[in-house]
């Protein structure tokens, strides 16, 4: 019997992005409004999580904040400080002047962090088999120097270094389908042989010059990294064949201990930051095939961290779908939107897109990153 635990805190929902215009700063012409990346899409899929009464069939596991000596297992104490400075302004930000926090907003990145770090915590204790951070701000984008492109501390790797030095595990892989490249996870354990790292990803999207396919780790850890940068447009075959063909062999041929997941909806196709065109059915088939290799791999050790995903609309059923797979209980809600999406001609392998997992597939090959 699988159990999940949930992480969730109303502060979460508290972490201001400020006036945006979606993802420019407002002026001249440019009409203020809201910043793509704000509270609905997540304070919106907790709230479904409650209404479905799916939260009966989870474990609340509480959020709890990570220290400085947590967040220094990753980040350099220069970065650290900026963030600590920027965090005392009106309007801060974490490094990369489009990703903006309100005053005292590093309570907040460190409740992020520290919420992963509880989730995982949960599944090494063995209190639960999986879980699922919803935490917010996101994290794969930040790098070791600085946060960017919304991320203020990387969550994920805060969590895999805490663990390390608190469960003595090791061997950790990370896999990441939010629409936008994992670079921050990737480059801060680019030389670290005992992190594969495998994103699926929008091809040149953000960062635009990272992501791309010949990137397979750093010196010492050749083939700790793999990338699958899909054409715009992508829908549920091509995603569920390069999880097929690329991400379960390479889980299966490096062996984790555990296996993290950043996981964006940004990929939906709803997404007013992405242009792929994914459903709640591919985020359920992509949750399931994890859940399977996980229980053959290491006990089911899945801990998965919210990053992306900006349809207030449409992210709780994303949500909800991934969920339900984890703890294995179906509420019996369909996906609302699946009328209107499903049955798109999008959903087909294409030629474009098999000739991107082709070319995945021998680069891989070559580094030993698959077998067979
Ligand atoms: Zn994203």
């Amino acid at each position: 019997m699988r159990t999940t635990g949930y992480v969730w805190h109303e502060r979460y929902s508290w972490h201001d992005t400020g006036t945006f215009a979606g993802i420019i700063a407002p002026g001249s012409t440019v009409q203020p409004f809201h910043n793509f990346e704000s509270a609905d899409s997540k304070s919106r899929f907790n709230s479904l999580v409650e209404v479905s009464s799916l939260i009966d069939h989870l474990v609340k596991v509480p959020a709890r904040i990570a220290t400085d000596e947590d967040i220094l297992r990753i980040h350099t104490p220069r970065h650290l400080d900026f963030i600590k400075n920027q965090s005392e302004l009106v309007v801060g930000d974490a490094g990369d002047g489009w990703s903006p926090f309100g005053h005292k907003g590093i309570e907040i990145a460190r409740l992020a962090a520290g919420g992963t770090i509880a989730a995982v915590d949960a599944v090494l204790r063995g209190d639960v088999t999986n879980a699922y951070a919803l935490v917010r701000p996101p994290g794969h984008h930040a790098e070791r120097d600085m946060g960017m492109g919304y991320c203020i501390f990387a969550n994920i790797p805060i969590a895999i270094e805490w663990a390390r030095a608190n469960h003595g595990i090791e061997r950790i892989a990370v896999v990441d389908f939010d629409i936008h490249h994992g670079n921050g996870t990737q480059s801060i354990f680019a030389d670290d042989p005992n992190v594969l790292t495998i994103s699926l990803h929008q091809d040149r999207l953000f960062p635009q010059d990272s992501g791309y396919v010949t990137e397979t780790g750093g010196s010492g850890a050749e083939g700790s990294a793999l990338n699958v940068p899909l054409p715009a447009g992508t829908g549920n075959g091509a995603y569920a064949a390069a999880f097929e063909r690329l991400v379960l062999p390479a889980l299966r041929n490096f062996k984790p201990e555990a296996i993290f997941v950043a996981s964006g909806f940004d990929a939906s196709a709803v997404d007013p930051l992405g242009c792929m065109t994914l459903t709640a059915t591919a985020y359920r088939q992509m949750t399931a095939s994890l859940v399977t290799v996980a229980d053959e791999l290491c006990d089911g050790r899945l801990i998965m961290s919210h990053e992306g995903g900006y349809s207030p609309v449409y992210v709780p059923y994303c949500g909800l779908a991934v969920l339900e797979e984890l703890c294995g209980f179906e509420t019996g809600i369909p996906d609302p939107f699946e009328f209107s999406f499903g049955n798109s001609p999008a959903h087909a392998l294409t030629q474009a897109q098999d000739d991107v997992l082709n070319v995945a597939e021998n680069i891989a090959r070559q580094m030993q990153l698959i077998v067979g």
